[in-house]
């Protein structure tokens, strides 16, 4: 074999394995196993939440905080019926002190963060919140921080970018786990915001919160005043008619939300 039939035969190799097939059959490019991506956003996450927490911006608003677990719990225990490998996963929650930042986010592995702003400038009820967490959970589920570490590895930017991803001077990280804080603030594409959208509503219909609230959700958003637009518009790009087809849905998903079964709850650590 010639180097470069050997080469060839490589790059195949390569593509071959590094595309995957995302949970409603979307092909993803994938240069991180999911089980990287989790690691390494294990350590993106205690990196990005200790200083706030120095900072006395983790969770101090103790009915806050019981609110968005309470929510969360629900979805989660749902999350892992839909995929039962995720019991496994460090799930975690924290609350981010910060009433001017409307955003929410998911790592790999189930590392979730929602800023207080989101709550406070949407006047978000429990079912909205429902809906953003569900909404990020389903970026988890569907593997979609690997897929944006992909890109970012995979483009000269994202490599320059990567090494500039920590907001804070002194917190140094791995160039993976820079990598994963770095997803967290890139786009998601419009195919991976249609997927989240479409699983996210189940899930939160499946944990007792109403699917309506998808709608009122992106509605708000839209609507947000004063301290600029919302960070969450520039990480979840809006796919074409996102609030039709989150509408479209709300029949087939009103039977689960009426359901009278138990809803299981999964227990977060403190
Ligand atoms: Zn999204």
């Amino acid at each position: 074999m010639t180097p470069r039939t050997l080469t060839s035969v490589l790059l195949l190799a390569v593509f071959l394995v590094s595309c995957t097939t995302s949970p409603t059959g979307r092909r993803q490019l994938m240069l991180v196993s999911e089980g990287k991506a989790i690691s390494a956003s294990k350590e993106a996450y205690a990196q990005t939440i200790k200083p706030l927490e120095e900072e006395g911006k983790i969770d101090n608003d103790p009915v806050i905080t019981k609110r968005v677990r309470d929510i969360t719990e629900r979805l989660v225990a749902q999350a892992i019926r839909m995929r039962p490998d995720t019991a496994n996963w460090e799930w975690s929650i924290k609350v981010i002190d910060d009433p001017d930042t409307v955003n929410a986010w998911a790592m790999a592995g189930g590392k979730m963060a929602i800023y207080t702003g989101l709550i406070s400038r949407l006047d978000a009820t429990d079912h909205e919140i429902a809906q953003v967490m569900g909404h990020e959970i389903c970026h988890a589920l569907a593997n979609h921080t690997a897929e944006k570490m992909s890109v970012a590895m995979a483009t000269t930017v994202g490599v320059l970018a990567v090494g500039v991803a920590s907001d804070r001077p002194g917190v140094a990280m791995t160039g993976a786990a820079a990598a994963a804080a770095l997803a967290i603030k890139l786009p998601n594409s419009r195919a991976a915001e249609s997927e989240a959208d479409r699983i996210g509503i189940e899930l939160a219909a499946k944990a007792g919160y109403d699917p309506r609230a998808a709608v009122t959700l992106w509605e708000k958003m839209g609507k947000v005043s004063g301290g600029g637009p919302p960070q969450f518009l520039s990480t979840h790009p809006a796919p074409d008619n996102r609030r039709q087809t989150l509408q479209s849905l709300v029949p087939q998903m009103m039977p689960y939300y009426q359901s009278t079964e138990p809803r299981p709850v999964y227990k977060l650590p403190e």
